[in-house]
């Protein structure tokens, strides 16, 4: 039988009794469309995404598409689930200025 944690509790998830939420996170770097009108003053820009998209296409090795592009997989828990929904970029803590007062 399979065993799973919790990615961020590292809680084991026993699967008969409780739910298991699986995150897929794609993260990839945004370049942007390669408008030769727009890009007109800036060829050496050009030239640069396509070499590293070139590299990206023959490299064998993650080193260098790891910074454009990751995709991971994370397993949770149900609580940290809930909480991870409620601030998927770890915002946790409330933003304090609202309540300050002057
Ligand atoms: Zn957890």
């Amino acid at each position: 039988m399979i065993h799973y944690s919790c990615d961020r509790c590292k809680r084991i998830i026993n699967p008969e009794e409780e739910l298991r939420y699986v995150v897929k996170l794609e993260v990839e770097a945004a370049m942007e469309p390669l408008d030769v009108d727009e890009f007109e003053d800036d060829r050496d820009h050009l030239t640069e995404v396509q070499e590293i998209l070139e590299r990206l296409e023959d490299s064998d090795s993650d080193l260098v598409s790891d910074d454009l592009y990751q995709r991971r997989r994370f397993d949770l828990c149900a609580e940290c689930y809930r909480r991870f929904i409620k601030a998927p970029l770890g915002h946790d803590a409330r933003v304090q200025f609202e309540f300050s007062q002057n």
